[in-house]
């Protein structure tokens, strides 16, 4: 069990080593978190992600952080919701794997991850977040794992999923 804490808060504006986008699987860049994180990171970030040649669903690209307070990004594309039958729990899930993966692989120790596909994506956000938690409470090597939510609404789906985890959430002051 680690450090699980739950923020209402603009991702790009977290001082956290790394922060998670939840971008397309071109990686060139979209509308919500993506385009905020593109927007405050700069255009050099725009150029990394042309190298990394796109990315399929379920995994996860790496670049640095650019002006974000965060020093890196990892870049994650999550699952369209069409009716989870098609492998996107599996996917989801994977996600949250690979981006804590390439987090820990670069030494870091705290980690924001957006409530990932339950934008445009139309996944089901409780059960998502349900994914969500379930991932960030089992990640090791981890000093804060934060579920930074957008909307008051996500955030309430957090907290109340959150207490069923042993502790429930962690408190820090971050928030
Ligand atoms: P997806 O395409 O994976 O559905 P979206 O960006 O459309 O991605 O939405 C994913 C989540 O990110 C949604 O919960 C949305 O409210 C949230 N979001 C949008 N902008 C930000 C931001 N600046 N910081 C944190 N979360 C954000």
């Amino acid at each position: 069990m680690n450090n699980v804490i739950i923020v209402q808060q603009d991702i790009t504006q977290l001082r956290i080593e790394v922060i998670v986008n939840a971008a397309n699987s071109t990686l060139l860049g979209g509308g919500g978190v993506d385009g905020a994180i593109h927007r405050r990171a700069g255009p050099s970030l725009l150029e990394a992600c042309r190298a990394l040649g796109g990315c399929p669903a379920g995994e996860a690209r790496i670049t640095p952080g650019f002006n974000l307070p965060a020093k890196w990004i990892v870049h994650t594309v999550g699952p369209v919701w069409r009716g989870g039958t098609l492998g996107e729990p599996g996917l989801l899930r994977a996600c949250y794997r690979n981006a804590l993966q390439l987090a820990r692989e670069q030494g870091a120790t705290s980690i924001a991850f957006p409530a990932i596909s339950t934008g445009v994506y139309g996944y089901p956000k409780i059960a998502a977040a349900e994914i969500a938690l379930s991932e960030m409470y089992a990640a090791w090597g981890f000093e804060r794992v934060v579920a930074c939510c957008f909307s008051k609404e996500d955030a309430d789906i957090y907290r109340r999923l959150c207490s069923g985890y042993a502790g429930g959430e962690s408190d820090n002051g971050m928030a």
